[in-house]
């Protein structure tokens, strides 16, 4: 498949860009035995001061707002609150080192009244809105139908959970029921980020 490359962009990510005894790896770039790669889409930009190679990644800058949506995974989760580490932002892998705070207070469970007592869990793979970016914090939720848990292991067995019922999630291999806040499509594969 051909794709029409931005005016600006001359390397592509594993790209070979330098042999290590030139260069020094810089940003979006790694050094893989010996020869400094690309890690992102963009042009090639040579600091010959300190004898560093980077990219600049052509789109940028990449910054979070308001309404968008993320995919990451938890990495921290307390009784109120999760660490989610992003890997995708509206669906495009980013390579910035973004963590968000998601928020899982007043998440309703299946009634009234009923508390939903694990909606992530460390290791998941969750879809959240970006509701708040209030003291640089990038604030998540999940109360949204298409948000939520798309991709979770078996707390038994290690293996991939499939959908059971609208807010459980059940392992084929070992029976295990695991309750979490799913998304809408949890369950099916490709996951979508
Ligand atoms: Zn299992």
């Amino acid at each position: 498949m051909k794709e029409t490359k931005p005016k600006d962009v001359n390397v592509l990510p594993g790209d070979r860009l330098a042999v290590s005894e030139e260069f020094l790896p810089g940003r979006h770039t790694y050094d893989s035995a010996g020869l400094i790669r690309a890690l992102a889409m963009g042009s090639v930009q040579k600091d010959m001061k300190n004898m560093e190679i980077s990219v600049k990644p052509a789109v940028e800058p990449e910054v979070i707002k308001v309404d968008d949506w993320v995919t990451g995974q938890v990495e921290g989760a307390q009784a109120s609150s999760a660490n989610v580490h992003i890997f995708f932002l509206n669906g495009k892998p980013t390579y910035k080192d973004f963590s968000g705070m998601l928020s899982l207070r007043g998440l309703s469970g299946g009634g009234r009244g009923a508390r939903r007592t694990t909606p992530v869990k460390l290791g998941d793979v969750v879809r959240c809105r970006v509701f708040s970016l209030l003291n640089g914090i990038i604030h998540l939720t999940i109360d949204e139908p298409d948000m939520g848990v798309v991709a979770a292991l078996c707390g038994n067995c290690g293996r991939p959970l499939s959908r059971g019922t609208a807010t459980k999630a059940k392992c084929v291999e070992c029976g295990n029921v695991e309750e979490r806040k799913l998304a809408r499509d949890f369950g099916t594969t490709p996951i979508q980020p």
